[in-house]
């Protein structure tokens, strides 16, 4: 009888784009699978080659590395296909996290699918999922935001779009910019809870959670560093009960 426990799958096949999430800041996250297709992969496309070689170096694996990054991702897409072409399995990774979310794979993915070549992932760390998971606020229904656009009129347009959105919404944001979007958040949300969720998996890992105000005041006080990601209740929650003060319904 087949075992009811997911199974390990056979080598990593000729001709495919292994996508694969990496730490977002404690190397513990990385998972079995991720190492064996950084092992066993021809060739790994990094964000940035030193950082991805130290990843690698902990982990004892030596590999060709070749640069992946915002600005190349057009071009290397086209090499990366031709190396699919030629049937090499090849891993691509970014600084942290899962590639094609708020990092460059989305492109590579995309050019290897017109090509007819297989694309599979390789689950792990994701900042957004992180944060959601241990916000307190709604997962069911959520809105991955991502980055804001740096100029202040479309970061307010695109506030007003999600203005109706059920959802939790989830921002990334630089902690240099964290301030300014509190500010924002307060002047179109000012009743709906906020939770800061900041160096995840690292040793000084927080939840901060309050309004847009209440935060602000915190901050004003020491400014959060380290990376953060952002979560909003979303529309029509306001009022609802602080996380751990809900009963749980009995069936
Ligand atoms: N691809 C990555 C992922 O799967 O989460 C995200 C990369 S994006 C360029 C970097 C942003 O993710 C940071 O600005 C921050 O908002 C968030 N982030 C990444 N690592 C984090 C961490 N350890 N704690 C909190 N936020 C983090």
């Amino acid at each position: 009888m087949e075992s009811a426990l997911p199974h390990a799958l056979p080598a990593l096949r000729a001709g495919t784009l292994y996508l694969v999430a990496t730490p977002i800041g404690n190397l513990e996250d990385i998972t079995l699978r991720a190492l064996r297709v950084l092992r066993e992969c021809d060739v790994v496309a990094a964000e940035d080659t030193r950082r991805t070689g130290q990843l690698l170096k902990h982990f004892g694996i030596a590999k060709p590395l070749l640069s992946c990054f915002q600005f190349n991702e057009a071009r290397r897409s086209r090499d990366l296909t031709e190396r699919l072409r030629r049937g090499e399995r090849v891993a691509l990774v970014t600084d942290a996290g899962s590639p094609g979310i708020s990092d460059p794979g989305e492109r590579v993915a995309q050019a290897a699918l017109k090509a007819g070549f297989r694309v599979e992932p390789v689950p792990g760390p994701c900042a957004l999922v992180a944060a959601l998971t241990a916000s307190g606020l709604p997962g069911g229904e959520f809105h991955f935001v991502g980055f804001l656009p740096h100029k202040a009129g479309a970061r307010r347009r695109t506030l007003e779009r999600l203005a109706s959105c059920h959802g939790t919404l989830v921002f990334y944001e630089s902690p240099y910019r964290i301030a300014r979007l509190l500010a924002e958040l307060q002047a179109v949300w000012p009743e709906r809870q906020v939770v800061l969720a900041r160096e995840l998996t690292k040793k000084f890992e927080e939840f901060l959670r309050g309004t847009p105000a209440e935060l602000l005041a915190r901050a004003g006080a020491r400014a959060p560093k380290g990376e953060c990601v952002v979560l909003v209740e979303g529309a029509g929650r306001t009022g609802a009960p602080p996380p751990g003060t809900e009963t749980d319904s009995v069936p």
